[in-house]
């Protein structure tokens, strides 16, 4: 049996197969013991006709290697075309997307020279599970989903890469003070499994005053962890306050399969001019090569290329008069680095790798947990507005009851505006219709009475949501002003 290692290997789009065939060649210079093969993904897939971007065949592949290098693909604009690294990431369970921000002042030009942060971003839920629904000619809604286990591996994965990689420091970013049940959810697994590690510094900040002070000062902060959003926005600000978004990778972990890439697109305008930073994809070459076992590997390829930094070969990117010594192109870059290989940065720290062990956990539930008891204790109809004003369409609407279950508010948009709406709230045409029999349990019966009810009183019922307590706490907001 061969030890070496096989990998699937996509060249993507516009600056992706310059930047890959770079990495690449600087990987095996570097003497990896790796198999590659490699898959059609992305642009041309997608406009022969495959919305997702990737052929069946591909897959097979990437299931056999449960290890993916990719470089950025172009995802066509409308047409119904599914991001194809969001459908990879989820359907590969890849749950933790860790994005190393580092500055390398002086070579590197930085507002942050002290700068060095590692954003573990949640990759499979919150807003990208892309669950969207037009609930009227008006209103969009796109459904915001956060998990108990979900929550659980990213913020373990977090912990567990600060022990690993001797960070102090582990800060949450949630907005828990307006989304109290979804990114309080999160917030409150950071700090149950924070207290399992009490050696490590940890810290909740609100997302928008932690990311002014990320933004400010980053030296504050060691390893992030957030939801999906707030991560894919954030760690592309890290990157690019660290020094470029060309600089930096990224490694999309799972415990089947994990994928590694850069974190920027595939930047078309600079697409076939040997321009671009391959430094975004080697780095994530790196983080595979560690990922893989081949620590030696990684160690040699990253110190070969801080020293190539430090020797001021620079990119069009990074480059900067009196800082850099030569601005070199894509291929001349990889060049540099090959010939760097076996030397070590002599002014940037030197990296070391020796022991280095990749995180490959397995979710498992709390064995002792007890599930909360679940009633159902109304339900809430979002109906058409047939155009009438609020006052007048829930007096209306007061007239259908079913067996105690009786219309309690009606909000748009979240706020309240029956009864005793105020006349300056701004409304939609599409309201939520309270129903509650007094907090005592509803059966499903009487809700779907209640639902033939409202329908035959003539109005178009577009969604339903039943409300739930869990052992007796609401498991749904007020509206506000309620
Ligand atoms: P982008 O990251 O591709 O480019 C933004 C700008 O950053 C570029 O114009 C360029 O000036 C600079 N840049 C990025 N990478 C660079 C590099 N390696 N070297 C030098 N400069 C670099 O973002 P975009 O323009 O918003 O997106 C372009 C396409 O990439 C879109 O189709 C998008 O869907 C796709 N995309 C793919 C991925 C991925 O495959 N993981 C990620 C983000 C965007």
């Amino acid at each position: 049996m061969s030890n070496r290692t096989p990998i699937t290997v996509a060249h993507g789009d516009g600056i992706g197969p310059e930047i890959m065939e770079a990495s690449l060649h600087i990987i095996q210079e570097a003497g990896a013991a790796i198999d590659i093969e490699t898959i059609e993904v992305g642009e041309k897939v997608y406009l022969s006709g495959n919305t997702a971007g990737m052929e069946p065949s591909a897959w097979e592949s990437l299931r056999r290697t449960k290890v993916f290098y990719k470089a950025p693909i172009t995802t066509p604009q409308g047409g119904g075309y599914k991001s194809l690294n969001v459908t990879t990431r989820k359907r590969l369970g890849l749950y933790a997307n860790v994005r190393p921000c580092v500055a390398y002042a002086p070579y590197v030009d930085t507002k942050h020279p002290g700068m060095d942060v590692v954003i573990v971003r949640e990759n499979e839920e919150d807003l990208y599970a892309g669950i969207e629904y037009q609930l009227s000619p008006d209103v969009m809604q796109s459904l915001k989903l956060i998990s108990r286990p979900g929550s659980e591996k990213i913020v373990r994965f977090a912990f567990e890469y600060a022990r690993q990689n001797g960070r102090k420091k582990v800060t949450c970013f949630t907005k828990d003070n307006i989304m109290k049940m979804s990114d309080g959810l999160f917030h409150k697994v950071f700090d149950e499994i924070g207290a399992q590690y009490p050696e490590i510094v940890q810290e909740h900040w609100i997302v928008d005053i932690g990311a002014a002070k990320l933004a400010d000062t980053p030296e504050a902060f060691d390893v992030l962890v957030m939801p999906n959003l707030y991560g894919d926005v954030l760690s592309d600000v890290a990157a690019q306050i660290a020094g470029s978004v060309g600089l930096a990778g990224s490694a999309n972990v799972g415990t089947a399969a994990s994928m590694f890439e850069a974190i920027h697109g595939s930047a078309p305008r600079r697409a076939g001019q040997n321009l671009a930073n391959p430094s975004g994809l080697l780095l994530g070459g790196v983080m595979m090569m560690v990922h893989i076992g081949q620590w030696e590997v990684a160690e040699r390829i990253h110190n070969a290329w801080l020293r190539t930094l430090e020797d001021g070969i620079h990119t069009y990117d990074i480059f900067a008069e009196g800082v850099s010594r030569e601005k070199v192109g894509t291929k001349e870059f990889a060049a540099a680095v090959v010939a760097r290989l076996g030397q070590k940065p002599e002014k940037l720290k030197a990296i070391s790798y020796a022991g280095a062990q990749s995180e490959r956990l397995e979710w498992v539930p709390d064995p002792m947990r007890v599930l909360p008891a679940v009633e159902v204790v109304g339900v809430d109809f979002y109906l058409g507005s047939k155009n009438q004003a609020p006052q007048a369409f829930g007096d209306e609407l007061q007239k259908v009851q079913n067996e105690g279950l009786t219309l309690k508010m009606i909000d748009s948009r979240g706020t309240i505006v029956w009864p005793g709406g105020m006349s300056e709230t701004f409304v939609i045409d599409n309201y939520r219709c309270r129903f509650e029999a007094g907090g005592k349990p509803v059966s499903h019966a009487q809700i779907v009475g209640l639902y033939q009810m409202v329908t035959a009183a003539g109005y178009d019922i577009v969604k339903t949501e039943s409300l739930r307590t869990f052992d007796g706490k609401p498991g749904f907001t007020l509206a506000q002003g309620q």
